[in-house]
């Protein structure tokens, strides 16, 4: 079987046609330059280019394109879900005095995080008077937990 290619009308090379990029569209169903050349001339037009536009330029895409990002973002992490779990480690690691104190003082102050969490929710999706209620719920959970705690304490005693 014959090996379909195409010449890179960058680098002028004769490249199998899995060398360039898909592009929906075209004639040839690549695009014209090959992957090295276009990867070459991205880098490049990167490099030109100041960190506030091109930041200004992702923000603009991911308003465009939710979905592909959405998707995109999700496949990065499965195909990297190794990676950033061995980050994550190191980080809450690195972190963990802090970390224990912050969650501590979480859940000792029932702060809204807390609370929302305990709903599997995450604030913004959590209705003010929801929260309140949980929190008021959870107040009652530990008193009561006290009292037990107390009253088995003073079974024992007898
Ligand atoms: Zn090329």
């Amino acid at each position: 079987m014959e090996i379909a290619t195409k010449v890179c009308s960058m680098c002028g090379d004769t490249k199998p046609l899995e060398k360039f990029y898909k592009k929906s569209g075209a004639a040839s169903g690549v695009q014209s330059s090959c992957r090295e050349c276009t990867r070459d001339k991205t880098s490049k037009l990167r490099a030109a280019q100041s960190p506030e536009k091109l930041l200004a330029l992702a923000a603009a895409y991911r308003e465009r394109n939710p979905e592909k990002v959405r998707a995109w973002n999700a496949a990065y992490r499965a195909e990297n879900r190794n990676t950033l779990r061995a980050r994550n480690a190191a980080y809450r690691a690195e972190n963990l005095e802090k970390f224990i104190e912050k969650s501590r003082a979480n859940v000792a102050n029932l702060t809204d995080s807390y609370v929302a969490n305990t709903l599997r929710l995450k604030v913004p999706q959590v209705p003010p008077d929801l929260l309140e209620l949980k929190r008021e719920q959870l107040r009652h959970k530990r008193a009561l937990k006290e009292l037990k705690e107390f009253l088995t304490e003073s079974e024992k005693a007898k």
